[in-house]
């Protein structure tokens, strides 16, 4: 089926109006009616050919929610008119070790919502700047926050889980300090989500102006962390630090904030590479660097749920889809609270 969608011919050019092809669902397989669709850095990232290997055209897009439209004859946990989510993951080879633990986002046949490798037309995924989309069923979350929230649930597909997981993972809780460096899409997510977890949260920005947001976000402390003296203040006291920054920076002031056996989990995906770690910095206090990606479809339900329960969505700002360029251009200059969101109806306007 052909359906409007928004995206790029080329790195250098600006995401434009465009139809693309769905498949018919298959046996196992979910249509979603997208309604919203959150614009993550990545996908900036990833339309400008900041990353190796982007096809095009590229639409991107992977914090998708919507309605169920139509389900495949052996899909029964899911029927049309579910509020619904889809993330970065449309498939896996559901076979191997992390796929079984619930970690698809670790399985070497991942299938990321947009630019990797599918039989479906033109040979690669396309993602959520598009009005419609057709899933494997264990890729469909289940949305419960009440329908008026759904545009702000949207960036929980992404940014949502890839700061839940690391907080879960090196458990952000009663009792912990950790930090979440970069106040933008993940950031705040970041910020909301360790603070709901009982963890006290100092949130580290460059942007002097960010101070007031990030209280009212919940952290209980902010840091401009190109204040040196502010930054020290904080010296070998966190238990972990989860860093959001989209760009090379150096990471050695933030190494000097973990406590013995502290964490720095980069999530960030910068282009080009940071300044190298000191090592002694590391080796006095059995330090460690680490990374994340995303999370898993279980943790991601799991995340859903916390945040329906606790009342948690994202800051947004809701374009329409022809201001997406303009979007990307503010989200570089950090110029949104803190996500935009496409609305989907305004695709085929
Ligand atoms: P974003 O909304 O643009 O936020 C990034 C934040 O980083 C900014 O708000 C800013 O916060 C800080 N920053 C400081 N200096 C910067 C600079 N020179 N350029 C850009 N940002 C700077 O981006 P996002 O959507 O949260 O994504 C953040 C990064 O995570 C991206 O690289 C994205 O590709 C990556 N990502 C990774 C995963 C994963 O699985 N690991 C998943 C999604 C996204 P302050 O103003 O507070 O300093
Ligand atoms: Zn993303």
């Amino acid at each position: 089926m052909t359906v409007h969608a928004y995206g790029a011919h080329a790195g250098d050019k600006p995401l434009e109006p465009m139809t693309i092809q769905r498949r018919a669902p298959g046996a196992h397989d979910v249509q979603i009616d997208i309604a919203f669709c959150g614009v993550c850095h990545s996908d900036l990232h990833q339309v400008r050919a900041e990353w190796a290997g982007t096809r095009f055209p590229c639409v991107p897009g992977h914090e998708i929610v919507g309605r169920v439209s139509a389900v495949g004859a052996h899909v029964s946990t899911l029927e049309p008119g579910d509020l619904v989510g889809v993330g970065c993951i449309v498939d896996s080879c559901q076979h191997c070790a992390d796929c079984d633990a619930g970690l698809e986002n670790y399985c070497d046949g991942m299938v990321g919502t947009y630019n990797f490798p599918t039989p479906d037309a033109p040979g690669w995924t396309l993602g959520g700047y598009s009005e419609r989309i057709v899933v494997h069923e264990r890729y469909v979350l289940r949305i419960s926050h009440p329908e008026e929230q759904l545009a702000a649930v949207a960036p929980l597909l992404c940014a949502g889980i890839t700061t839940w997981s690391p907080l879960r993972h090196w458990q952000a809780g009663p009792g912990k300090k950790v930090g979440i460096v970069g106040i933008g899409g993940l950031g705040h997510m970041g910020i909301k989500l360790a603070h709901a977890l009982g963890a006290q949260v100092v949130a580290f920005t460059t942007s002097e102006g960010k101070r007031e947001a990030a209280l009212a976000l919940g952290a209980d402390e902010v840091v401009v962390s190109r204040n040196a003296e502010e930054m020290a203040g904080h010296a070998g006291s966190f238990d972990l630090i989860v860093n959001t920054v989209a760009a090379p920076h150096d990471l050695n002031p933030f190494l000097a904030l973990l406590k013995r056996d502290g964490t720095l989990t980069l999530v960030g995906a910068p282009a080009s590479p940071h300044t190298p770690p000191e090592v002694f910095k590391l080796i006095f206090k059995r330090r460690s660097i680490a990374g994340s990606m995303i999370g898993g479809i279980p943790e991601t339900q799991e995340m859903l749920d916390f945040c329906a329960e606790h009342g948690i969505v994202a800051d947004i700002e809701l374009i329409r889809a022809e201001q997406v360029n303009d979007a990307f251009e503010r989200m570089l200059k950090g110029e949104v609270k803190y996500r935009f969101v496409i609305d989907s109806a305004t695709l085929s306007a």
